[in-house]
C-alpha cells in the first residue's frame, strides 16, 4: 500500500502524562486516513493527529452508519512492538463492515494501515508490563446527504492511546446487575458486530447499575431474559464444577478474540470447556450446591476482569468470595504472558509491526 506520510512539526510524547492516563484519553502523534470513492479505497495518509474537516451532513452523524475495533501492540523484550492476533481482528472488521453494508478493505490494507500507525508512532508503545498501545480502527460513512440508504463514501482511520494497566491497584472483581428495563441484542440485529450502536443501547442501563453501586450490567438474552449474554461489553465465562463455559455464538453475542485466545488455551491445558447456554438461574443453583466455581469476563482492555458478585432481581449472588479465581488467573497470566513475549508463542498469535 502506498502511504502519504505528512510528519507531526513536533512528538508530544515527552509532555504526556502516561502513567497516569485514563484509558483512550491520551493519543499518539499520527493518525492514518484513507477513503473510498468511486468504488474503491484510495489517498492513503499518515497524518498528525487533530480535527477532521466535517460536514455536519455526513451520514454515519445521522444513521450511524459507522464499525470499529480495539486491538493493542505490545513492546518485546528485544525493543520490538507487537500485535496481537490482528488477522483475527480483521476478520471481524470485514464481518461487522459488511453487516452495516460498509465495503471492506483488504486485509493488507487494514493490517498495513494499524503497522503503519505503530511504526511512525513506535516511540509511544509503552516500556512497562501491562502497559500497551491500544489501536482504534474505525470507518465511518462520510457522503454528505440525508437520504436514508448505504452511503457511496467512507472513511477508514487508525488512531492510538497508550494505555495503562487495566488494573492499577491490583485485580479487583466486579459486581454486576441483570437489567430489567433493557435489552441488548435480539438475534439478527447488531448484537455481533461490532458497532457503536450496540454501545449506544447499553450506556443508559451502565449508568442506572453504576448508580446503584454495580461496575456494568450482566446481559441476559432479549427474548426470555433468562440465558447470560454479555458482562458489559466483554464476553462472560463461568466455571461450574470442572468445566469452563462460555455462551455458544449464535448472533447476539460479539464473537471476542479474548474469548477465543481463552477456549483455545484451556482446550490446549486439557480443561474441559463447553459453549452452551447458561441460565441465570443455573448460576444461583450452581452456587446453591457450592459447583459455581469463577465468573470473568473477557475482554481486549483488561484481558480477564473476574466478577466478584452479581445481583439478579431482588437476589445476589457472591464468586469465590469475591476474590480473583485460579482459573482467571492462569488465563490472565497466559495471554499476557504472550504478549509481552515472556511465553512461548504457541498458537502464533503475535505479529511483529516493523
Ligand atoms: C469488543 C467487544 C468484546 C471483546 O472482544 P475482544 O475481541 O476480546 O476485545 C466483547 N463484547 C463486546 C460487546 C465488544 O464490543
Amino acid at each position: 500500500m502506498n502511504i502519504t506520510v505528512i510528519k507531526a512539526p513536533a512528538s508530544r510524547r515527552a509532555q504526556s502524562n502516561l502513567e497516569n492516563a485514563a484509558f483512550g484519553e491520551v493519543f499518539s502523534d499520527h493518525m492514518f486516513q484513507m477513503e473510498y470513492r468511486n468504488g474503491g479505497w484510495e489517498a492513503a495518509k499518515l497524518l498528525p493527529f487533530g480535527p477532521l474537516p466535517l460536514l455536519p451532513s455526513v451520514s454515519a452523524l445521522h444513521y450511524g452508519q459507522i464499525v470499529f475495533e480495539g486491538l493493542k501492540a505490545f513492546r518485546q523484550h528485544d525493543g520490538a512492538a507487537a500485535l496481537f492476533r490482528p488477522e483475527k481482528f480483521y476478520e471481524r472488521f470485514a464481518r461487522s463492515c459488511r453487516r452495516l453494508a460498509i465495503p471492506p478493505m483488504g486485509r493488507e490494507q487494514f493490517i498495513g494501515a494499524v503497522k503503519a500507525v505503530v511504526r511512525e508512532d513506535a516511540g509511544w508503545v509503552p516500556q512497562k508490563r501491562g502497559h500497551s498501545l491500544y489501536l482504534r480502527p474505525f470507518v465511518f460513512a462520510s457522503e454528505s446527504f440525508l437520504g436514508v440508504r448505504a452511503s457511496r463514501e467512507y472513511t477508514f482511520m487508525v488512531i492510538a492511546s497508550p494505555v495503562g494497566s487495566y488494573y492499577k491497584e491490583g485485580v479487583k472483581p466486579v459486581r454486576l446487575t441483570t437489567s430489567a428495563n433493557y435489552i441488548r441484542a435480539a438475534k439478527g440485529g447488531l448484537g455481533d458486530v461490532k458497532t457503536p450502536a450496540n454501545y449506544a443501547a447499553s450506556l443508559l442501563a451502565a449508568e442506572e447499575a453504576r448508580e446503584q453501586g454495580f461496575a456494568q450490567v450482566i446481559w441476559l438474552d432479549a427474548i426470555e431474559h433468562r440465558y447470560l449474554e454479555e458482562a458489559g461489553a466483554m464476553n462472560i465465562f463461568c466455571v461450574i464444577g470442572d468445566e469452563l463455559i462460555t455462551p455458544p455464538l449464535e448472533g447476539t453475542i460479539l464473537p471476542g478474540v479474548t474469548r477465543d485466545s481463552v477456549l483455545a488455551l484451556a482446550k490446549a491445558w486439557g480443561i474441559k470447556t463447553a459453549e452452551r447456554r447458561i441460565g441465570i438461574d443455573e448460576l444461583f443453583d450452581a452456587r446453591d450446591k457450592g459447583a459455581l466455581r469463577e465468573v470473568f469476563g473477557s475482554g481486549t482492555a483488561a484481558v480477564i476482569s473476574p466478577v466478584g458478585e452479581i445481583r439478579h432481581g431482588d437476589t445476589t449472588l457472591t464468586v469465590n468470595g469475591g476474590a480473583i479465581g485460579p482459573m482467571a488467573q492462569r488465563l490472565y497470566d497466559a495471554i499476557t504472558g504472550i504478549q509481552y513475549g515472556k511465553a512461548a508463542d504457541t498458537f502464533g498469535w503475535m505479529e511483529k509491526a516493523g
